[in-house]
């Protein structure tokens, strides 16, 4: 059953009853939503078990809503890599910030009770570490038969990974999320592809046809880089504090070595900051495309949050990366884009995916000169934006390869929006006409039983 991410990008929360022995597999927040439906709906479970979370990855829309659920179900276990426990130390306190910051009146307040700070760090110490490929065996309270669970390499974010339980001659994948392509940063990934008995699959780019290369991306950037600093503005790039901020620096400092864009002085801030000291740890130990590259290596500046109006970067061209990558109201991006959008030479770079409803979106698509709604406000830009797309999710072509080579009996589609599951759907249901695909639905129950 999904308690929330079905048919969405959202809640992201699986739970399978196997046995008798409950199992979630990502207990998330929704990205957005800041009301009770952020939560992943745990009332739907009535009286079913609940024995053990698996987190897939430290993403807030896989991670955030632990607290809350091991608030409700105090006897949980929750399970992730020894990566993504590390980066829980830095996510969840963010996460309750936010919730704190911009809760509406609907939601309880027990939901909060696990948010504050000694709650996050008694709860962070339960958190068991699971390395990659190493089996754990577990049987829920009233578990009927004991079930072999393993991570194995997602390639999305460090940490990433998905999950393979096994139970008796039942098997099951589920891939978390995750992507078949080397980033600069973070390798593809390696997850099992012998037949099981059902894969749950993310679909994010499920109705993308076409993924443009990271080469011709990359290429475009570096122009748009080029033009903006001849005319000696500055170019922001909103970016996620987990994944794309690491990947970036990494690949601006690439670009400057080989002298694609000129040597520039980098300014990154905050969280990004930290959550790069966690890649640095695991450099040598998880899978990287440069084993031993330190991210704190490339001289970055900070930002300092209460003086953005007088950074350097405003006088000199620079490069800027900041969250929140879809410029959430409030955030270092939102505040920074004020300012570049009063400025003609300079430029902003977006990306990665902007969902429709944030102030991302509809200053990636507003007309330059012309008053446009940003986050409720009239506003008017005369800088430069452009759209590029990195994408850290599996492109369509290889999830249909993956599909292909698993045969899974049953293909369960998550974490894509309607058209993205419904397309991929479609195509795969020509090609494999015997397997059965589902596309759930948050809150009914489907019985996936042995092909
Ligand atoms: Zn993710
Ligand atoms: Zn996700």
């Amino acid at each position: 059953m999904m308690l929330g991410g079905a048919e969405e990008i959202g809640a992201n929360c699986t739970y399978l009853s196997i046995e008798g022995t409950g199992v979630f597999i990502d207990t998330g927040l929704h990205p957005r939503d800041r009301s009770v439906a952020a939560f992943p709906d745990v009332d739907l479970l009535e009286h079913r078990p609940t024995d053990v979370a698996f987190i897939t990855h430290a993403h807030t829309d896989h991670l955030g809503a632990l607290p809350y659920v091991m608030r409700r179900f105090p006897h949980l276990r929750a399970i992730m890599t020894p990566a993504t426990r590390d980066l829980s130390h830095i996510m969840l306190p963010n996460g309750a910030r936010l919730l704190r910051n911009d809760i509406t009146s609907d939601v309880p307040r027990e939901h909060l009770e696990f948010y504050d700070r000694t709650a996050i760090d008694q709860l962070r110490f339960a958190f068991e570490a699971l390395p990659y490929a190493e089996t754990l065996q577990f049987r829920g309270y009233s578990g009927r038969a004991p079930i072999t669970a393993s991570f194995h390499w997602a390639g999305h974010i460090l940490g990433s990974a998905g999950v393979l339980l096994q139970c008796g001659r039942f098997s099951m994948l589920h891939t978390g999320d995750t992507m078949f392509d080397n980033q600069t940063v973070i390798p593809k990934a390696s997850l099992p592809r012998h037949h099981v008995d059902v894969l749950i699959m993310e679909a994010t780019n499920g109705a993308t046809e076409q993924t443009p290369s990271r080469r011709e991306e990359r290429v475009r950037l570096a122009r748009f880089i080029n033009t903006i600093t001849e005319r000696n503005g500055s170019v922001l790039i909103p970016c996620f504090a987990l994944g794309k901020m690491q990947e970036m620096v990494v690949m601006l400092s690439s670009m400057m070595q080989r002298g694609e864009i000129p040597h520039l002085p980098l300014h990154t801030g905050g969280m990004g900051t930290r959550i790069s000291k966690v890649y640095d740890a695991y450099c040598y130990s998880d899978p990287m495309m440069r084993p031993g590259l330190e991210i704190s290596d490339t001289p970055q500046e900070s930002i300092i949050r209460d003086e953005i109006h007088r950074g350097p970067y405003l006088k000199t061209p620079s490069l800027v990366l900041a969250s929140s990558g879809m410029l959430n109201t409030g955030t270092l991006s939102y505040n920074l884009a004020q300012l570049w959008m009063a400025r003609p030479n300079f430029g902003i770079a977006f990306i990665g995916y902007q969902h429709p409803t944030t102030p991302g979106h509809a200053l990636s698509v507003s007309p330059k000169k012309q008053p446009f709604d940003l986050a409720g406000r009239r506003v008017t830009r005369t800088c430069e934006v452009e759209r590029f797309r990195f994408s850290a999710h599996v492109s369509r072509e290889s999830l249909i390869e993956l599909v292909t080579d698993v045969r899974p009996s049953t293909l369960v589609l998550m974490h894509g929006e309607p058209e993205s599951c419904d397309s991929l759907a479609l195509d795969l249901r020509e090609r494999l006409p015997g397997m059965r695909i589902c596309i759930p639905r948050k809150g009914v129950s489907y019985t996936l039983s042995a092909g």
